[in-house]
């Protein structure tokens, strides 16, 4: 296994010196920077991320930016990513790290709402060097397949400390991430192209989680509650029923876990509105 494992390696950062994408953040290694990005990449393409990250920093090139800002104003630019509950995290967590510093917080960034080991882990590697891998679905999946195996995890704490030997992890992690979303995709690998095929156990039992289709989605209905408040302001259940055209307890449902999320709530003239606090 360690000798795989080093030809592994070898040959994944071979192809991402030859074919690595050009993105703004990929040289930054400003926290905040990386945060935004890994915040707004969640669930988004790295081309449609880069975009609105683009228009993030600019408009927030600080916590302290965002934090003093409204949030009504983050959710007009989250506008389009859905997943609204990461942008109410992402504006507590400016808050936070206005008042601390991401160097008062380090090297426990789950500190931050919504940050999770792979979050912390990509700050840890791009913005502080830190010898870590960054498990992301991407590097399960290409491990799982390349070394036919069922539990990448078991694999990655043995091996990780050999996979990082000499290298930079910053580029290790940002091989896996471009190798996966070109050659080695989540359907469809292209093993014809793949310079690891003759050595590749190309094991696809690995179970990938089905993708909410959007369209008619209940996020779909989320991101369209969100944009009529923003547009028209608080608004009766009723109302939100007949402009979303939607049935009363799907509607319900949504309200009771967007005011979970702590993205909207009730006021007292029985309103509901966006949760700006
Ligand atoms: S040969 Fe196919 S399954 Fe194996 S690493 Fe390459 S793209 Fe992935």
């Amino acid at each position: 296994m360690e000798v795989k494992t080093k030809n592994f390696k070898n040959v994944l950062l071979h192809w991402y010196k030859d074919n690595k994408r050009e993105y703004s953040w990929r040289n930054n290694s400003d926290p905040w920077s990386i945060y935004l990005l890994e915040v707004i990449s969640q669930q988004t393409q790295l081309d449609r991320a880069d975009k609105y990250f683009k228009e993030f920093i600019k408009e927030f090139p600080t916590p302290n930016d965002m934090a003093t800002t409204s949030f009504k104003k983050v959710l007009k630019m989250w506008s389009g990513l859905g997943y609204n509950s990461r942008a109410k995290r992402m504006f507590e967590s400016s808050k936070i790290i206005a008042k601390k510093s991401f160097d008062d917080l380090y090297p426990d960034f789950q500190q931050l709402p919504g940050v999770g080991p792979y979050t912390e882990n990509a700050i840890l590697s791009f913005a502080y060097n830190e010898q870590v891998i960054t498990e992301d679905i991407n590097v399960k999946r290409i491990i799982s397949r390349y070394f036919g195996i069922e539990n990448p995890k078991k694999y990655i704490d043995r091996f990780s400390s050999l996979l990082l030997k000499n290298t930079n992890s910053r580029n290790l992690n940002q091989a896996f991430m471009d190798f996966g979303s070109s050659i080695c995709k989540p359907r469809s690998p292209l093993c014809s192209d793949c310079p690891l095929e003759n050595t590749c156990e190309k094991y696809f039992n690995y179970e990938t989680k089905p993708i909410e289709k959007f369209s008619g989605s209940n996020r779909e209905l989320r991101g369209n509650l969100i944009k009529l408040l923003l547009k028209k302001g608080n608004l009766k259940v009723k109302t939100i029923q007949q402009e979303l055209d939607t049935d009363q307890d799907r509607l319900n449902e949504i309200l009771k876990k967007m005011q979970k999320d702590g993205l909207v709530k009730l006021n007292t003239n029985n309103l509901v509105e966006i949760n700006l606090g």
